[in-house]
């Protein structure tokens, strides 16, 4: 039997990949892109995304989805509020709609994406385990059940753990210091107004040194909260997760002090409770060029979550691919090298402006840092 070939191998259907697809697509050429998720609904996609000017916006409007995009924005999505922990509001930034930064659901995004592509460009169950050169710049990719193919271009869009990265470079995310432990209230107004009322209609955080509660109304008027703790990498080896009322008790013990209706976004939090640890590449991240491959979002760049960016960088890494390729056919080393130059300080800046928001949201001060900074930024 003979190897099947694909002469534009996608890695990952994530935003960045599904961008770049699109907009690859838009400009008439074709990309196959391999998932490891059994199908697109196979996981929720959770949360919400606010989409920047100079970033996931043109990227969508170069995917040719601007006007679909706007049509799905949550009006009222860009308030914010920042509170200690004695729950006193210390900014309360209604949305008159001019931040710039519309608020969407990131799972509507990704379908907007997706339902743009022509039938079967994504293969789902895909899971690539490697990948090794070949000669000429093309490369051979496994899969997870054995099978194998070649691609005279790999790009790889695999997120933070990505498969097509040690093509390029040694580098391994690094944990942050800081851990995530995701919770939902459904149907906040009816079920759990008090946690309602204190997230508002857009973004809470609530800060104190080293800690804090993220949160967001979503569009389906649920609140998606993430309670941030420094912790030890291992510290949630220690924390059965399975046992929701024990890993409850644990998490509400970082918060003993602090005001009820703040504990309550984790007390009466309905499902699961999720431990995410939080990883982040070396800043400045960068490789030599290797023919016929590439990296692009968190592949390239992974970067901790308090700048807000990972998301619109890889879009925007994905169109900004995408029309390099298309801006050099029959010459992918040029548009490699051309896309390269842009990735690698805008994932820079954007990393660095991540771990500094981080550094100064959980100063031993906080909230007072992120209060400086919407100051500064006013
Ligand atoms: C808690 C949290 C909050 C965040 N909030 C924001 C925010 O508000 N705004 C923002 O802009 N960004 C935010 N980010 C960052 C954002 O989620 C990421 O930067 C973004 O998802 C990166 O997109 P991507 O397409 O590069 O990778 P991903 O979204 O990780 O997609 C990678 C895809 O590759 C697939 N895949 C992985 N491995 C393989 C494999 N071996 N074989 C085949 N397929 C594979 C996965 O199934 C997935 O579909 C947040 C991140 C976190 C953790």
């Amino acid at each position: 039997m003979t190897t099947p070939h694909h002469p534009l191998a996608i890695i990952g259907g994530g935003l960045g990949g599904l961008t770049l697809a699109r907009v690859l697509h838009v400009n008439g050429v074709e990309a196959a892109v391999f998932d490891l998720d059994a199908s697109p609904a196979a996981r929720t996609q959770g949360g919400m995304l606010d989409i920047h000017e100079d970033s996931g916006q043109p990227a969508l409007r170069a995917a040719g989805l601007y006007e679909e995009f706007r049509a799905l924005v949550h009006p009222g999505g860009e308030a914010t509020r920042v509170l200690d922990k004695a729950a006193t509001v210390l900014l309360d930034d209604p949305d008159d709609g001019t931040s710039g930064r519309p608020e969407i659901d990131r799972g509507q995004l990704r379908d907007l994406l997706l339902n743009s592509l022509p039938e079967g460009t994504v293969r789902w169950g895909a899971k690539v385990t490697g990948a090794r050169p070949l000669d000429g710049g093309r490369h051979e990719v496994t899969l997870a059940d054995g099978t194998t193919f070649t691609t005279d271009l790999l790009i790889g869009a695999d997120g933070a753990w990505s498969r097509v990265r040690p093509l390029l470079s040694d580098a391994r995310p690094a944990y942050t210091g800081i851990s995530f432990v995701e919770v939902d209230l459904p149907d906040a107004d009816l079920r759990h107004p008090v946690s309602a009322e204190v997230v508002g209609g857009g973004m809470l955080m609530a800060l104190g040194a080293g800690k804090g509660f993220l949160g967001h109304r979503e569009t389906d008027g649920s609140l998606h909260i993430y309670v941030a703790l420094t912790v030890p990498e291992d510290e949630f080896d220690g924390v059965d997760f399975t046992d929701t009322e024990a890993a409850k008790t644990y998490t509400l013990g970082h918060f003993a002090d602090w005001d009820k209706s703040l504990r309550a976004l984790l007390g009466d939090a309905d499902g699961p409770l999720t431990p995410r640890r939080i990883h982040a590449l070396p800043i400045g991240h960068r490789w030599d060029r290797v023919p016929g491959v590439t990296l692009l979002g968190d592949a390239a760049h992974l970067m901790s979550p308090f700048a807000g960016v990972g998301a619109n960088l890889a879009m925007l890494d994905g169109a900004d691919l995408g029309r390099a390729l298309a801006a050099h056919p029959g010459d992918t080393e040029a548009a490699l090298a051309a896309y390269e130059e842009k990735l690698f300080p805008r994932g820079e800046e954007s990393a660095a402006d991540s771990a500094a928001n981080g550094e100064l949201m959980f100063r031993a001060d906080a909230p007072q840092g992120i209060l400086d900074m919407f100051a500064g930024h006013a």
